[in-house]
């Protein structure tokens, strides 16, 4: 697939913008038009809905140990400082970057080797006589910004770089508040902020960002079992939802590739056509996260010592470099009475990526007959029909006759559960073309049979069939397909 026609297709349809296109555009920061926010609202309905509300926690899901519960939270983007001082991430959230003294170019210094210098003939920073590159140094990935009117250090405050710590911080609260117990899950969807040095490949690598985070709570003799449930779980979402088996890769982290509190990782990758053959991109990490984040965020920082064990990072004057919140964060099992500090497992999404893999993999040209019968190439946007943006297109064949009416009462009918469009200019054949890029799995034509027997045509956007029904039976048809 050429990556180039994909993106010039988001532009000309309305998927996606460059943020600030009319000042020149802002590196790393994207604007979803019309069918784009459709499109990523669609994908991100579908995980909650999938995860968190058509969950029943009374049954036990194929491959899980046991029955489980799941709820959702939604926190604020600025947090109190000290979660990402005790998190690491005010520490550890750092690229190591590049510079190049001598044409100012900057890069991830793991990039080099796919990165471009700006000289050419092409070639990759560092492989010119003229090349000054300078040591790898770090740089925090975290956008600062201040709270309040007095605007000193003390204010300074962080744009979160992930949703998950908010979910830990309200660990408590959630039990409190509810009668989840363990195991169950805390589901949230919302922005996150990072400084990427070298934003790329469209929205791949943005500076701001949505993930689609779950932080699921389990007794740490479970966690293993929890944690190959959620690797499996997250892989089998994507392939329903329409990624091919082709492009998907479930990828486990070898030992020295983990985090220093990770038990183990996947990562759920695709082969992104901007990727280089065998190159796979990351949607979707899968972390066993064991009990570090609950006990960080009571007792401070934590680092792992000689023995490889956890403990509390020290400051120069012996005491907790980044103190905890001190509140207890255990929990108690009020059947076995047994208090432990819960394991973690966190399927981490993001949005974006998810919404480009889709992209991605929907952009097909074919061949299809024109008006005249002629066969053209034609460019299609295969989406499943759960996440395609617009559900079904009305069109009256003529705008006369009584068809614009009796394509308004269909249209009016089918708003009520969908976003659909209508549209009655032009040759019915552009109609199609139009609603073929736009990813509209069914077209629905009144014509003049439909005056005379009360039927419409229905067209299948991939199969090119078509077929007639009742108008009257036009909602439930589409609501069947695409709601399955
Ligand atoms: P990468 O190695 O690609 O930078 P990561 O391992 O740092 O990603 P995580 O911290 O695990 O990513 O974040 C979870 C998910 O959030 C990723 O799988 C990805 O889908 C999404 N994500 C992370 N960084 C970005 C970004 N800069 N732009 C878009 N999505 C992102």
């Amino acid at each position: 697939m050429d990556m180039d026609k994909l993106v010039a297709l988001c532009r000309r349809r309305g998927f996606l913008f460059q943020s600030s296109e009319i000042y020149g555009g802002l590196n790393g920061f994207w604007d979803y038009g019309p069918l784009g926010v459709e499109l990523k609202r669609n994908i991100k309905e579908a995980w909650w809905r999938d995860m968190v509300v058509a969950h029943n926690e009374l049954a036990t899901p194929p491959g899980a140990p046991t029955p489980y519960e799941m709820v959702g939270l939604d926190c604020s983007i600025i947090m109190h400082p000290q979660v990402w001082r005790v998190s690491g991430h005010f520490d550890l959230f750092c690229d190591m970057m590049v510079d190049c003294r001598e044409c100012k170019g900057r890069w991830r210094a793991d990039h080099l080797q796919s990165a471009e210098c700006p000289r050419k003939p092409s070639k990759h920073p560092g492989e010119f006589d003229k090349c000054q590159l300078t040591e790898p140094r770090e740089f925090n990935l975290m956008f600062k910004t201040i709270v309040g009117a007095m605007g000193t250090e003390e204010d300074a405050a962080f744009l979160r770089p992930e949703t998950a710590q908010g979910i830990f911080v309200n660990f408590k609260n959630v039990t409190d508040s509810t009668r989840v117990k363990i195991p169950f899950g805390i589901a949230q969807t919302g922005k996150s902020f990072r400084n990427e040095i070298t934003p790329r490949n469209f929205t791949f690598r943005s500076r701001e960002f949505e993930q689609m985070e779950i932080e699921f709570f389990c007794h740490p003799s479970t966690s293993r079992k929890w944690y190959e449930y959620w690797r499996d779980r997250r892989m089998t979402w994507y392939k329903g939802l329409g990624l091919s088996n082709e492009r998907l890769q479930l990828r486990e982290h070898a030992q020295d590739e983990l985090s220093h509190y990770s038990c183990g990782t996947a990562d759920i990758e695709y082969a992104f056509p901007f990727l280089t053959a065998g190159e796979y991109g990351e949607l979707e990490g899968i972390a066993h996260r064991g009990d570090f984040d609950l006990r960080s965020h009571m007792e401070g920082k934590l680092v792992k010592n000689a023995e490889g064990c956890l403990e509390v990072e020290l400051g120069a004057d012996g005491k907790p470099k980044h103190r905890g919140s001190g509140r207890d964060l255990t929990y108690r099992d009020d059947v076995s009475g047994e208090r432990f500090t819960p394991h973690v497992i966190e399927p981490s999404a993001g949005a974006d990526r998810a919404t480009l893999a889709f992209l991605c993999e929907a952009y097909h040209e074919d061949q299809a007959p024109d008006d005249k019968g002629d066969m053209q190439t034609r460019t299609v946007m295969k989406f499943h029909p759960r996440i395609a943006p617009v559900k079904a297109a009305v069109f009256p064949l003529v705008k006369k006759d009584g068809m614009p009416e009796a394509a308004a009462e269909i249209y009016a009918a089918l708003k009520q559960r969908f976003n659909v469009f209508y549209d009655e200019k032009g040759a019915v054949g552009r109609r199609y073309r139009r609603q073929d890029e736009a990813g509209t799995p069914f077209c629905i034509t009144v014509d003049g049979q439909t005056l005379t027997d009360g039927t419409v045509t229905i067209r299948d956007r991939d199969s090119l069939k078509q077929w007639r029904v009742k108008s009257a039976d036009v909602v439930e048809e589409i609501a069947r397909r695409v709601e399955g």
